[in-house]
């Protein structure tokens, strides 16, 4: 991408940002997330993910009110074929992705940013049949920069994988709040406040087809309701129009193994859900 496209996508980030979150803030540009978009799907998630401790190495650039945006062509012509294949409307999601997950990176939003290792964006693919929602990272997640890696993320892997899902092809993970709740505490109504429009956002660029809630935290928020998990199983809801299906946290199953069968039925009622709105495109 030529260095006037990358200015304007820039530009374009730091007006989102500030309406969207209407405050200044400094991001930092790990090198690999701001390459990542010219070389397709997989490594955004693969390299955006993994870059937290390289954000040193980046370059820092600041939006909001008082600092003048740099002069950018904006016609097509003036960035000749890099700007073509940056119109394609899949390469501007992915790049709009990409500076999400940088803003997360760079977030100082909520108290959370000062006992983090690594932010936690997510990972998977656009456009899939299910992003999983959980509360927010634990030790092995901070550490890596990477959702549900741990114990229960691989246990959730192995769920995915007996209705036809994984994360490398048709799912996206992520959480709540991006950042670890220290010993693993449930994150506070402040926290998960500061952190919801970064999921808003990313449902609204990733566009599941279904979301799959996973334990009472993060189903009661996207939900709105402060009923037990045990309630809201079994059920289908809707989040912004996009149908939500609440079951218990594999960290939850790992621990009580009686709540196995509640899980795989929820899990065999999404994929029914999935093939039945699949028949019907
Ligand atoms: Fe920012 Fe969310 Fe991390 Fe809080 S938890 S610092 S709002 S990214």
């Amino acid at each position: 991408m030529s260095d006037r496209a990358l200015a304007f996508w820039r530009l374009l980030d730091e007006v989102e940002d500030y309406l969207c979150y209407g405050e200044r803030t400094e991001h930092v540009v790990p090198d690999a997330v701001r390459l990542a978009g010219d070389e397709g799907d997989s490594r955004v998630s693969a390299e955006a993910s993994g870059s937290g401790t390289s954000a040193a190495a980046g370059t820092v650039h600041r939006a909001g009110p008082g600092v003048p945006p740099a002069a950018v062509d904006e016609r097509p012509e003036a960035s000749g074929a890099d700007w073509d294949s940056s119109s394609d409307p899949d390469a501007i999601r992915r790049r709009r992705l990409a500076m999400l997950e940088e803003r997360v990176r760079a977030c100082t939003r909520c108290p959370l940013h000062e006992g983090r290792m690594n932010a936690v964006p997510g990972a998977g693919v656009l456009d899939p049949l299910v992003m999983v929602i959980g509360e927010g990272p634990g030790a092995d997640e901070d550490r890596r920069g990477v959702p549900f890696v741990g114990r229960a993320g691989q246990y959730l892997d192995k769920w995915l994988e007996a209705v036809g899902l994984d994360r490398q092809t048709n799912a996206y993970i992520t959480n709540i709040v991006k950042c670890r709740p220290p010993e693993n505490r449930d994150p506070r109504p402040t926290e998960s406040d500061a952190c919801l429009p970064y999921l808003r956002d990313q449902i609204e660029l990733i566009r599941p087809r279904m979301i799959l809630s996973v334990g009472r935290i993060a189903s009661g928020i996207l939900i709105g309701t402060n009923a037990g998990i045990g309630s809201l199983r079994g059920r289908t809801f809707y989040y912004n129009g996009i149908p939500l299906i609440p079951t218990y946290h594999p960290s939850g199953v790992l621990r009580n193994p009686e709540y196995k069968r509640p899980v795989w039925e929820d899990l065999k009622r999404l994929r029914a859900l999935l093939d039945q709105d699949a028949d019907a495109d």
